[in-house]
């Protein structure tokens, strides 16, 4: 299994590991769709392979904003760091609530390649009436375990905002973690941010991630 499948295959185990929860979202519902996505090269590969299928779409990236920020660290090196107890609590970059540039008519122009952390997205009550989403715990546990798998999947490459990611992808040859401020280094994991009282409810879904991601590690050691 090549790393592409592994991640198209680890979206679609996330839509049946989310199935279980209600949500309000509905097609056309949009204000969490803006400018502080995160991405992996290899999410942004999808995207990227996706935009260049679809010409009529290439005018979008002339809005890419050009200064982005990204939080301090990955959720890989976030959750290493807890588990270490060495966390500080560093300043998060003020999130962008502008929209994304790829937001059309309120519904996204990329929706079969969009980003994990787009797919995550969810709230039992529709954000604009409440002002904030609203989850339960659980649901963030299981975001977080699939963001940390997703993160090892590309471990080794750069990570961080959508469209800093896309350009450098766009700028392939020149771009790396140290030519474009804001992006790090996506990281192994290092160990899981899992509530004891949470362990057993997650470890299907858990099982089903690692043997995903022990299948495109075979396939990446032939
Ligand atoms: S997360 Fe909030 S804004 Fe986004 S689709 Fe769901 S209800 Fe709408
Ligand atoms: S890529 Fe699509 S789903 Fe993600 S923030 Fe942009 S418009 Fe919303």
């Amino acid at each position: 299994m090549t790393p592409s499948e592994c991640l198209l295959r680890m979206y679609a185990l996330y839509d049946r590991c989310a199935a279980e929860f209600a949500f309000a979202c509905r097609k056309g519902c949009a204000t969490c769709c803006t400018q502080s996505v995160t991405m992996t090269t290899l999410e942004g590969e999808l995207l990227n392979d996706y935009l260049a299928g679809q010409p009529d779409l290439l005018p979008l990236l002339d809005a890419m904003p050009g200064q982005t920020s990204a939080p301090p660290t990955t959720i890989n090196q976030f959750a290493a760091a807890c588990l270490l107890g060495e966390y500080a609590d560093e300043p998060q970059p003020a999130w962008d609530f502008a929209p994304c540039i790829f937001l059309q008519d309120n519904c996204c122009a990329v929706y079969p390649v969009r980003p994990f952390m787009c797919r995550s997205f969810g709230s039992r009550v529709r954000c604009d009436s409440s002002g904030t989403a609203e989850v339960e715990p659980f649901f963030l546990t299981l975001n977080t375990v699939f963001l940390q798998c997703i993160e090892h999947l590309d471990r080794g490459r750069p990570w961080g905002n959508m469209y800093a990611v896309l350009r450098s992808i766009q700028q392939s040859g020149q771009a790396n973690a140290e030519t474009l401020a804001g992006l790090r280094i996506a990281e192994q994991i290092q160990g899981f941010l899992i509530p004891p009282d949470e362990t057993e409810r997650i470890q299907d879904c858990l099982r089903s991630l690692l043997d995903l991601l022990r299948g495109a590690q075979g396939k990446q050691e032939k």
